[in-house]
């Protein structure tokens, strides 16, 4: 449904960069409001706000919310809301991850990954849903993780088994929300973005002797796809989709 300006609206969390941000792009490019939701990078979410306002004439909210707390998701939907009116598309897109050896593993960050990836997840699919509900329709895009389908590097347990538990959030809310709102999720392999700029030249030519296409993802091939299985796959429902050039 289109609000008072005229748009439909999509909210992405952790958008100010990275996949977000391409994902913020593209919904604009389909003229869509969007949400920009940021944790501390505020230059950079309002850098965005402006491009993409002066690009494709649409309106861009830029709010500040950690999505692992309960309150603050809760005002991040709540201001969505009233500056916009509804919120048709919604992508958990916010993610983190602390590599390190098993000895240096601790309790404290394992938590941390659980906090950000599955329970932010688990808040934002519980508080938008509300919002979804009462509209009668909705479409909510899950970023998992090729991780959490497969065990590839045994040392980041921590971020695969909060990825594992987006594909399990996922189908439990497919199932609790249908048949107004659908919730899928999709998995990347590697895609060029923060996350991944430790990793050194020779770790990535490696690993991409392991990717049928031969390299990396950049953001918007991902972002693109969230747009298709977001909007325009209407009959794609609690499904989990790889999006990793073809592993071999
Ligand atoms: P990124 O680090 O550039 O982006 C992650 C964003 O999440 C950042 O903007 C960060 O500030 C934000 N964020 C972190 N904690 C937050 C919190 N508590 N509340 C709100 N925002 C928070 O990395 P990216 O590659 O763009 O990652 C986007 C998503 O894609 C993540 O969920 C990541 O796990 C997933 N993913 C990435 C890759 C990859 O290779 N880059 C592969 C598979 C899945």
């Amino acid at each position: 449904m289109s609000d008072s300006y005229g748009k439909k609206v999509a909210l992405v969390t952790g958008s100010s960069r990275g996949i977000g941000a391409a994902t913020i792009e593209v919904f604009a490019k389909n003229n869509y409001n969007v949400v920009i939701n940021y944790l501390n990078s505020e230059n950079e979410a309002l850098d965005l706000k402006s491009r993409i306002e002066a690009k494709y004439g649409v309106k861009a909210l830029v709010v500040k919310a950690d999505v692992s707390k309960e309150e603050e998701v809760k005002k991040l939907v709540e201001v969505t809301k009233r500056e916009l009116g509804h919120i048709d598309v919604l992508v958990n897109n916010a993610g983190i991850a602390i590599d390190t050896t098993l000895e240096d593993k601790t309790v404290d960050n394992f938590r941390k990954i659980i906090d950000v990836n599955l329970i932010g997840c688990f808040l934002m699919c519980k508080y938008v849903g509300e919002v979804m509900n009462k509209q009668g329709y909705g479409s909510i895009v899950n970023i998992s993780s090729t991780n959490g389908i497969d065990s590839y590097y045994a040392y980041s347990m921590d971020y695969d088994a909060s990825k594992a538990g987006v594909i399990s959030l996922t189908h439990n809310f497919a199932n609790l929300y249908a048949p107004n709102i659908r919730v899928n999720s999709i998995a990347p392999g590697w895609v060029n973005t923060e996350m991944n700029k430790e990793l050194g030249e020779d770790y990535i030519n490696d690993e991409c002797k392991h990717i049928l296409l031969g390299r990396f993802a950049e953001p918007n091939e991902v972002a693109e796809f969230i747009y298709y299985i977001g909007v325009e796959a209407t009959y794609v429902n609690d499904a989990i989709i790889k999006i990793d050039g073809g592993r071999c």
